[in-house]
């Protein structure tokens, strides 16, 4: 009987609910409908590496039109905005990483393509990864390293009307199976980092090699590779903004891709809070349920805390980007987004796998698969170190250029005009 209660009360207090319009709730209702049309089967198999690439879940998201939903209608989209994305990518998470990876792609490289691509550009590109008939991936990292992305070494040097590109990327989702890859190569090997990169469109072909498969720890089923590019000849129109000029592209980008990553570990880890707070309504130890011991349900209500304030920074962040705000202090929201709610999916996990005791070390229950996936996302598009950096880099800008506009409380102290003794040196 309790836990019909708790199934009924999860309805609601999963969500935000009071802050979602109907639009929203109508949107979250048709993708909670179509993550439960995923067949459990392709979770299965693609954890168990059988699956290489779940092509099928992306044709039947945009054959539901669910891709790309911030794109405008007349390439397939629907015109929102990061508050209804996330929304929708916090539904997707519960499946795992891998899935929510193949969900959003379209998203992270539909926005180097609707926001420096040609017209010509979108129709070809990202009408049909929106469509769900192409696959696209996003080649940044490299053997050499991910994140120190302006030290990149893959070469595309000019000749006629096409460029050749050569060099490694590694750890591409997608890598085995995609269409088409939206690679950064550098384009003047003389000029400084940040005027020498350019980002093009790479369609699989002669010389483009998904060359090695990783094996992962989880997020598996998601063909993640290493691409080889020997002198492959690009048309110079797949050159997607000016050349030497995608440090604007890359740093536009990394707003879905952290904006994702934080969006998507909510949702993970509210599937394995759900799954600890259910069974440990069930199970007893020493005659008595277990949650009524304050250990369990104390981390029960340490998890919900933490994921509700993740969800809520991730809201503050999407409003900022939806807003236009400051690009420095959204890019600050947006990395303490990313940092926060994969730190917070990790621990509330975690916490899960604790309350289930044994049996959630187990295949038994999907926790620890949840966890597998969970450790990724505090690795992957930009690592929480670099998020730190990010963090603090703009903050003491914001802190240390902007004018006083609140109350200076430094001199609400009885002796604060005492100069003689704030040294600093
Ligand atoms: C399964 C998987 C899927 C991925 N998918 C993609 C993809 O589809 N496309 C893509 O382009 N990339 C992808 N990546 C790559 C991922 O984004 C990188 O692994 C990540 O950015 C870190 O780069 P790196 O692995 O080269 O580590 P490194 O950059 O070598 O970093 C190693 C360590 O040093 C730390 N470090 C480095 N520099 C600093 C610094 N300045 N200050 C403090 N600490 C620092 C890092 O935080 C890290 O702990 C994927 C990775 C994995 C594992």
């Amino acid at each position: 009987m309790l836990s019909e209660v708790i199934k009924a009360v999860f309805g609601s207090v999963i969500m935000f609910e009071a802050m979602l319009s109907d639009r929203q709730r109508a949107l979250r209702d048709e993708v909670r409908a179509f993550v439960s049309w995923v067949p459990r089967q392709l979770i299965l198999d693609m954890d168990a590496e059988r699956v290489q690439y779940p092509r099928e879940f992306v044709t039947e998201a945009g054959r539901r039109r669910l891709l790309g939903l911030r794109f405008p209608a007349e390439y397939g989209g629907k015109g929102l905005g990061w508050e209804d994305e996330i929304l929708a990518i916090e539904e997707v998470g519960v499946l795992g990483t891998a899935l929510a990876c193949a969900y959003v792609m379209p998203s992270i490289v539909g926005e180097a393509l609707n926001v420096f691509g040609t017209s010509q550009q979108k129709e070809r590109w990202l009408t049909p990864i929106i469509a769900g008939r192409k696959i696209a991936a996003e080649a940044l990292t490299e053997p050499r390293g991910g994140s120190d992305f302006f030290g990149t070494t893959t070469q595309a040097r000019r000749e006629g009307d096409h460029y050749i590109l050569r060099g490694q990327k590694r750890f591409i989702v997608g890598a085995a199976e995609c269409d088409f890859f939206l690679v950064y190569a550098r384009t003047d090997p003389n000029s400084p980092p940040h005027k020498s990169i350019s980002a093009f469109i790479v369609e699989r072909g002669p010389g483009v090699d998904a060359e090695y498969l990783y094996g992962l720890l989880g997020t598996r089923g998601g063909g993640t590779g290493r691409l080889v590019l020997r002198d492959v000849p690009v048309p110079a129109e797949n050159l997607i903004g000016s050349e030497n000029g995608a440090a604007e592209i890359f740093y536009r980008m990394m707003i879905p891709e952290r904006m994702t990553s934080a969006a998507g570990a909510i949702g993970m880890g509210r599937a394995g809070l759900q799954i600890a707070t259910r069974y440990s309504d069930q199970r007893k130890a020493f005659g008595e349920k277990i949650r009524r011991f304050e250990a369990v349900s104390f981390k029960i209500a340490d998890s919900i805390t933490m994921l509700d304030a993740a969800r809520g920074l991730v809201y503050a962040a999407a409003r900022c980007v939806d807003a236009g705000d400051n690009q420095n202090r959204s890019r600050r929201l947006v990395s303490e987004a990313k940092k926060f709610a994969t730190e917070t999916a990790w621990q509330v996990i975690n916490n899960s796998m604790q309350i289930m005791g044994g049996i959630g070390y187990t295949n038994i229950y999907p926790i620890e698969r949840l966890l597998r996936d969970a450790r990724l996302i505090m690795i992957w598009t930009g690592t929480n170190e670099v998020m730190d950096l990010i963090i603090q880099h703009e903050y003491y800008n914001e802190v240390l250029t902007s004018s006083q506009e609140s109350r200076d409380v430094e001199t609400d102290a009885p002796e604060a005009k005492r100069a003689e003794e704030k040294v600093y040196d």
